[in-house]
This record gives C-alpha cells, sequence and structure tokens, in this order.
C-alpha cells in the first residue's frame, strides 16, 4: 500500500462533561469478589456497574496470578464444598477446558490457569449485562445522610458520575469506605504482601523430586546471600505444562502513590533472586530456568472497614453460628507477620466457622457494604477469611443483601429472608 492513508486534525474546543450512569448497584473492584457480586447481582435483575482501575478485570485473581482457589473446602478425611453458586460454575466451565486441577490433600483447593479465568470473567459479566468499566480510578464520593449519593471516576478518556441505590466496597483496601469520611482500620505492623511469578524452562523431569522442604531449608541459610527475606512459600508445577507457579518473596505494601511503584521493583528484584538462587541451588531442575511472567503485587491487608461488630480470632475458632450468619469458611488463621516466615493457627479438621454479614456494614452507612479482603475482621481473622474462597461467599451475600435492601438500609435486611437465598453456602455437607 504506497497511497497516503488519510487522517484527520481535531483540536478540543471544550473541557469534555463528565458522562453520567445511574444504576440500582455500584460495585468498585473486579476481583473475585467484586466480579461474584456483579454476577449474582445481574443475574438478579438489578443494573448493575462494576468499576475498576485496573485496565482489565480479575483484580489478584489474575494480575497477581494468585493461582489457587483456597478456602471453599473444609478440612479432614470428610471435607465438603463450603461455597457454591458461582464457585461451582467456575469449577465446572474451567474443569471442562481442562484449565484447573483439583488438588486433594487435608482440604481441597484448586490451581487455576489465570488466562482462562480471565476469559471466563470477562464472558460472564458480559452475558449477565453488567456495565463494567476498566480504567476507572474512584476520584471522590458523595456521602451525606448516611448514605453514599453518587461516585465519580476519572478515565483516560474523561470523567464519570455513577449514582446508584448501593455500593459494594470490593476494592480490597476499602477504599470507598475510606473516601467515604467512614473509619477505616489499618495494620499498625505492616502484613507483608508477595509477587507471584511463573517460571518457565525448568526441567520437566527433574522437577518430579521437587522437595519443598529442602527448598525452605536452603530459603533460610542462604536466601540473605541472594537477597531473599522469606523462608518459606510454595512453587506449583501445572502438571504436564511446562511452567510452575512461585509464591515464595515477601514485600512492604504500603497505601501512597510512589510506594505502590516501589512494590513493584522490590516483587521483581526479589523475584529474579528467587532464580538466581534456584539456579545455583537446585540445577538439576532450575539450571535454565526463567521467569516466564511477574504478576502485579499481591497485596494481603492493608486498610479495612470498620463496622459494629468485626469478626474475631475467638469468632473464628469456635463454630457458633451468629444470626446474621451469611458465609462458611475453614481456611486456618495464615497471617504474613513477618518477612521470614507465614504465621499459621490450625484448626482441626471438620471445623467450620461463620462469617456475619455485620462485619461487612460499615458503621455509619445504610447503603454500602464491603466484600473480600477489606471486611471487618480483627487481623488473625482477617488473614483466614481474605482467601477465595470465601471471597466468593461474600460477594455472593453482598448481591443478595443489596437486592433485599433496595432504597432501604442494607442492616434492617431480614436474616431469615437472606439465609434462605444462601443456604447453599450456609448448610450443605454433601
Ligand atoms: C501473594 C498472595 C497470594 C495469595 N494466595 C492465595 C491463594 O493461593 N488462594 C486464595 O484463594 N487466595 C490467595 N490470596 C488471597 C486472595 O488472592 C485475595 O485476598 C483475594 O483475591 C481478594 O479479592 P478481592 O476481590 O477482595 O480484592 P482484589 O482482588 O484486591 O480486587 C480489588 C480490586 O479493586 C480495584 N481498586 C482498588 N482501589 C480502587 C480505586 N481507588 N479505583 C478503582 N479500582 C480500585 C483494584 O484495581 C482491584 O482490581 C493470596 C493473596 C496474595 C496477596
Amino acid at each position: 500500500m504506497s497511497e497516503p492513508i488519510p487522517t484527520r486534525s481535531v483540536t478540543q474546543k471544550t473541557k469534555p462533561r463528565n458522562q453520567s450512569i445511574t444504576a440500582d448497584i455500584c460495585i468498585l473492584g473486579a476481583g473475585i469478589s467484586g466480579v461474584t457480586a456483579a454476577l449474582v447481582a445481574a443475574r438478579l435483575g438489578k443494573k448493575v456497574v462494576l468499576a475498576d482501575g485496573a485496565p482489565a478485570i480479575g483484580g489478584q485473581a489474575i494480575g497477581s496470578i494468585i493461582g489457587t482457589i483456597i478456602g471453599l473446602y473444609s478440612h479432614g478425611p470428610n471435607a465438603y464444598q463450603l461455597t457454591h453458586g458461582i464457585a461451582d460454575e467456575i469449577i465446572d466451565d474451567l474443569t471442562a477446558e481442562d484449565s484447573i486441577l483439583r488438588l486433594q490433600g487435608s482440604t481441597v483447593n484448586f490451581q487455576y490457569n489465570e488466562v482462562r479465568l480471565a476469559r471466563w470473567m470477562e464472558r460472564k459479566l458480559e452475558e449477565a449485562g453488567v456495565h463494567t468499566l476498566v480504567g476507572a480510578v474512584l476520584t471522590d464520593v458523595s456521602f451525606s445522610k448516611r448514605r453514599i449519593q453518587h461516585i465519580d471516576f476519572v478515565t483516560r478518556y474523561g470523567g464519570l458520575r455513577v449514582e446508584a441505590a448501593g455500593y459494594i466496597d470490593a476494592s480490597g483496601d476499602a477504599t470507598l469506605s475510606y473516601e467515604s469520611g467512614l473509619e477505616v482500620r489499618e495494620p499498625v505492623e505492616p502484613v507483608w504482601g508477595s509477587m507471584n511469578f511463573l517460571i518457565e524452562d525448568y526441567d520437566e523431569v527433574a522437577v518430579k523430586e521437587l522437595d519443598m522442604p529442602s527448598v525452605r531449608q536452603r530459603l533460610a541459610e542462604v536466601g540473605a546471600k541472594y537477597g531473599l527475606v522469606r523462608h518459606d512459600g510454595w512453587l506449583m508445577p501445572f502438571a504436564d505444562q511446562g511452567f510452575m507457579l512461585a509464591n515464595i518473596n515477601h514485600m512492604q505494601t504500603p497505601l501512597d502513590p510512589f510506594g505502590a511503584a516501589q512494590m513493584v521493583f522490590e516483587g521483581r528484584r526479589q523475584t529474579d533472586n528467587v532464580i538466581a538462587f534456584l539456579r545455583a541451588e537446585f540445577p538439576a531442575i532450575f539450571a535454565n530456568a526463567k521467569v516466564r511472567v511477574y504478576g502485579n503485587p499481591g497485596i494481603r491487608q492493608t486498610r479495612w472497614i470498620a463496622s459494629d461488630r468485626q469478626l474475631t480470632l475467638a469468632d473464628i475458632r469456635s463454630t457458633h453460628r451468629p444470626k446474621d450468619a451469611i458465609a462458611r469458611c475453614a481456611w486456618w488463621v495464615e497471617l504474613h507477620d513477618t518477612a521470614e516466615v507465614v504465621y499459621w493457627e490450625q484448626f482441626p479438621d471438620d471445623h467450620v466457622y461463620f462469617i456475619p454479614l455485620s462485619c461487612m456494614i460499615p458503621a455509619g452507612s445504610d447503603n454500602l457494604l464491603a466484600a473480600g479482603r477489606c471486611v471487618d475482621a480483627d487481623t488473625q481473622a482477617l488473614s483466614a477469611i481474605r482467601v477465595m474462597g470465601p471471597c466468593i461467599a461474600m460477594g455472593t451475600a453482598a448481591a443478595h443483601a443489596m437486592h433485599l435492601a433496595g432504597t432501604g438500609a442494607v442492616r434492617d435486611v431480614d436474616n431469615a429472608q437472606l439465609q434462605q437465598v444462601l443456604s447453599d453456602n450456609l448448610d450443605r455437607t454433601d
């Protein structure tokens, strides 16, 4: 083609006015919690806006290559699935396309292909008619009379205002609640994050002998020589697919603009150092290993809502079912409170505890709910319920609670009515 291809000149005449949209429910954050809430709410007939600041949906489940869904089953020889609905659909559909592995241990976890899960989410959101925004960063919240009136976003292509009857804060960092001027909580001592990554070009025969206790022991002995701080973690080969998932470093996850960039650099530096460590210390398997993909920084616990009823370590040690229970969980306390190792508190087999709706309601608000890793729990309890199984359950509950609340106050929702629609996630033991 040698002819010039025509172009046209344009000049901005006036500053573009913000667009606006009204909805029944607006959800901030398209991670596993927000996507679940959006799908469930849209299928209930609600007009849903789902907004995320990242250029693609999926939150940490996709962008940070979390790689396994945990917290979905109870523990022990009689382990059963605790959360159904969207979780069943993900497992069934990804199993059909050979993109998820069932890992049977003391509980059942699922190792998934994040590229396939991302496409699954996108397809399902489109089918459900969710109005999805990507690259939309929250800039302002109008909050009065205990209600969010509207929220503003900026995108590369102009601003947008969303006005909804109800809002779900699935931002992971309680951003919606914080920007509403509501009280939020932050840990005094930081909880460490990780940059997950994929490794390729390792020896696929020798990797069958990969012994994680030896890797961990060596990390403790010589990791510092490679600039590594963490002594535990996981390397999980995706059987016969030529790559493995690594969750094996630790970095701080501060809530400030330059700190966010430092997280990326520090995570990648440590990732490169892990590869250098593996090549030198375990050459039979890793002599030629390389990073295939660096995940986005994985952020565990930064900032979360303050409710009238915080879920505590004592609550999750007990199996007491609160009157406003909306989900179950059995995952152990998994607190990343030191650079070196994770603190675990294991529960006995068959130990199942409950998550109440009240720990998802920010104090002082009527049309706002949190879902996912920014609900109100003490630091230990949050370290157990922030994983993806309970995130799916909380997203489901948030959608149903908002549906029942309509234009009223979400704290006035009838518990029995809500629990009836959530019975699979509260009562099934098959
Ligand atoms: C390294 C690591 C490993 C983990 N391993 C596992 C595991 O193996 N299995 C498991 O089940 N769980 C695991 N977890 C926990 C789990 O991944 C997360 O807790 C869970 O994914 C949280 O989902 P979420 O939807 O609540 O939040 P997120 O996935 O964090 O989603 C929040 C979304 O909100 C958006 N957002 C935030 N602020 C704004 C704003 N101001 N404007 C617009 N958008 C905004 C973000 O872009 C993001 O997409 C791990 C976590 C980490 C960090």
